[in-house]
């Protein structure tokens, strides 16, 4: 099977619609206009009314993911630039308003494109989009219709989406995209995000005509298109949908709880944000804080800088939007693979090693003042705190505290209101700067670990490159080292430290995070809820033992193989009603495994299902568990398990488990036990099951109860 990228997690099931792009009747030709200067009017024209349409559309939606699109694309539309190139296109070159469009489009792609930021390159299709528009301004209904009906729950194949494209299409049948061209970073894939819709990246070569109409399941977990949707198929994705959905229901129950683990050390859990629409949705997923606002987002993309006011706005929104929660906005981090239009820096050869984030403040110190200014007067509406990129030494820090200072000073003098005890910290990102805390401490406030760049700086990997990204390794011993260190050191300082790198919200990273004893860990809003929940069946003491152990490793590997078995979590009793289906309709003996290992994932006993599932497997492959009397006992040793567990699954009709006595087992009770438990417990609890279930009396009473509890107790004695 092709494995693709996964670039919105989940599963959905659904027919076929190919989506193509938009092809121009022959009757609009590209050149020679009849009249070109009436071709330009009605460019300039339809380029008015287009933006009009984006202010009215604003209006009625003011803010979420679709109106960040919708102010991106109307900050195409507005500028000059854009409308120029047409126009001149179609006054200085003979081309036809269609023509004139169809270049532009081009050429700003190209223009993107050779920035080589991927992000920049992804706006593209913001681009395509405003011009698709602007054609269908001009056109009009001499255009082919571009409207795509879904007539039920369906799967949507295209070349590439645009994010207008994906907005006209009808989400309630939307059940899953499959794009070739797509990057995860795209405002497509933002808005599929939000809208929870399961979305593959990167699948070129499908024969999109065969697939029509056809029923195909998108599976972005594994990173899969399944085209063969037999009945077992189906009933395995349903099976699926119905363990994530219990998963997602489950966790959501932690959103409330303050984030402690299981031995009560509090841990804050942050979300990074890219702008002040994000903040609510944040909260709503349980954020303690915004743990990084990237402000830059507002500076990228645009003809010109934002002004005080709208940047002030910006965070002034964040900030209350956060509800009395801290804000850590990053002042700009811009060069790199973020180059900005009207700052003309220069193109380098090694843009991640070169002129970016805090070393460009001094020469445009205008445009920085501006962002603190902004940034001072939105302190006065709630616990803002400011974070500067890229700290290598410690002039960079005081050249941005006195214009801290400086603009504070400014405000009071001003009358104007403003938090005098705003916190500065600083990003630890680069490992001189890792390697000065003690002095650094003294200068700011507090530190959050951007381990993307930390590490690429450290382990000498650019962060893109596919073809070392192994060497990039954040479970090198070395890293885990550094960071150690880092963490040690600025709570000698009695400096509060965080971590806003993508490692943060990786749940498989979560007990060394905790072990090295950060102070708040910053992710993406949707993975929330599940660190949560995963933060409190972890142990710190545990997890701080094997990070300690970690520190002796000499590679990688062994780092991993620590993570993987060593035990961190809580005690928990190895049965529990959560891990009781007394209805459950299986048609095989593999449904029914899936169903008890589903009841595992489903109360986070494991975080990767499918290996229990291949560790039952094996053993079922050495000889049938089926005990005979309606019952089968399978069971396994694996540390895909938190905790040893035993689950039971009645099921609705026996199933055939090649079982001794040739009886269709009604009653599945799996045991799956850790590999560092006794080595004689899995036997244990074995011989007593069987030598309980040899009773007639004991079996009736299993097969009668129906309150799962009481069957847990039975179990239990
Ligand atoms: C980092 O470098 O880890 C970080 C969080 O910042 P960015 O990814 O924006 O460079
Ligand atoms: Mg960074």
């Amino acid at each position: 099977m092709k494995i693709f990228t996964p670039a919105v997690p989940g599963i959905g099931v659904g027919r076929v619609k190919t989506i193509g792009g938009l092809a121009l009747p022959p009757a609009i030709p590209l050149s020679g206009p009849a009249d070109a200067e009436a071709d330009a009017v009605r460019v300039e024209e339809a380029i008015e009314r287009l933006c009009a349409g984006y202010d009215r559309r604003l209006d009625a939606l003011d803010r979420g993911v679709e109106a960040d699109v919708l102010r991106a694309h109307r900050s195409v539309a507005r500028d000059p630039e854009f409308g120029g190139t047409i126009v001149s296109a179609i006054r200085e070159r003979g081309r036809t308003a269609a023509g004139a469009i169809a270049e532009a489009e081009a050429a700003f792609a190209r223009m993107l494109a050779a920035t080589g930021s991927v992000v920049l390159r992804e706006r593209a299709l913001d681009i395509r989009d405003v011009c698709r528009a602007l054609l269908r301004e001009v056109y009009g209904d001499a255009l082919p219709a571009d409207e795509v009906v879904l007539a039920g729950d369906s799967v949507c194949v295209a070349d590439n989406l645009t994010p207008g494209q994906f907005l006209a299409l009808d989400r309630r049948r939307l059940r899953g995209l499959v794009l070739a061209h797509a990057g995860t970073t795209s405002h497509t894939v933002i808005l599929a995000r939000n809208a929870g819709i399961p979305t593959l990246a990167g699948v070129t070569g499908l024969d999109a005509g065969a697939l029509e109409g056809r029923e195909v399941a998108v599976d972005a977990d594994l990173g899969a298109l399944v085209v063969e949707l037999t009945e077992d198929v189906r009933r395995y994705y349903d099976m699926e949908r119905r363990r994530v959905e219990r998963r997602r229901r489950r966790v959501r129950q932690f959103i409330e709880r303050p984030a402690a683990t299981a031995d009560h050390r509090r841990l804050e859990v942050a979300a990074n944000v890219g702008s002040a629409d994000e903040v609510a949705a944040a909260v709503a997923n349980g954020a303690d804080g915004i743990g990084l606002f990237r402000t830059e987002t507002l500076f990228l993309a645009r003809p010109e800088p934002p002004s005080e006011d709208e940047q002030f706005e910006e965070y002034r929104r964040a900030v209350v939007d956060a509800g009395g929660r801290p804000v850590i906005a990053r002042t700009l981090d811009v060069g790199g693979d973020k180059p900005l239009p009207y700052l003309a820096l220069p193109r380098e050869e090694n843009p991640f090693l070169g002129y970016r984030a805090v070393r460009i403040y001094p020469e445009f110190e205008e445009l920085f003042r501006v962002q603190v200014r902004a940034l001072v007067r939105a302190s006065a509406f709630g616990p803002l705190k400011v974070m500067i990129p890229m700290v290598t030494r410690l002039d960079e820090v005081a050249f941005v505290r006195a214009i801290v200072a400086d603009e504070q000073a400014r405000a009071a003098a001003a009358g104007r209101p403003f938090n005098p005890r705003m916190p500065v910290g600083a990003m630890v990102e680069v490992p001189s700067a890792a390697l000065m805390i003690d002095h650094l401490s003294r200068v700011l406030d507090f530190f959050s670990l951007g381990t993307n760049d930390l590490l690429q700086y450290f382990a000498a990997v650019d962060r893109g490159h596919a073809r070392l990204a192994a060497l990039a390794d954040p479970l090198e011993p070395s890293f885990v080292r550094l960071l150690h260190r880092v963490v040690d050191d600025a709570h000698a300082h009695g400096r509060r430290v965080g971590l806003c790198g993508d490692m943060g919200g990786r749940a498989t990273y979560l007990p060394l995070l905790v072990g090295l004893g950060l102070d708040e860990i910053s992710m993406a809003a949707p993975d929330i809820p599940a660190m949560r929940a995963r933060i409190a069946d972890l142990s710190a003491v545990a997890a701080g033992a094997m990070v300690e152990r970690a520190l002796g490793a000499s590679n990688a590997r062994d780092v991993a193989s620590l993570l993987g078995t060593y035990a961190l979590w809580r005690e928990l009793p190895l049965t529990d009603p959560e891990l009781v289906e007394l209805d459950a309709d299986c048609r095989t003996r593999e449904e029914a495994i899936k169903a008890a290992v589903d009841l595992l994932s489903a109360v986070g006993r494991t975080d990767r299902p499918r290996e229990v599932e291949e560790a039952v497997w094996r053993r079922e492959e050495t000889g049938s568990t089926g005990f005979g009397h309606g019952f089968a006992i399978p069971h396994c040793k694996t540390d895909a398990v938190g905790a040893s567990s035993l689950a039971v699954v009645r099921l609705r009709s026996g199933v055939d488990w090649h079982a001794a006595d040739d009886q269709p087992v009604r009653t599945v009770i799996l045991l799956a036990v850790r590999e560092d438990a006794q080595a004689s417990a899995h036997l244990r609890v074995l011989a007593s099951l069987a030598r309980r279930l040899m009773h007639d009396d004991f079996r009736a009473a299993l097969e009668r109860e129906l309150d799962p509890a009481a069957l847990c107790q039975l179990l239990r004695t």
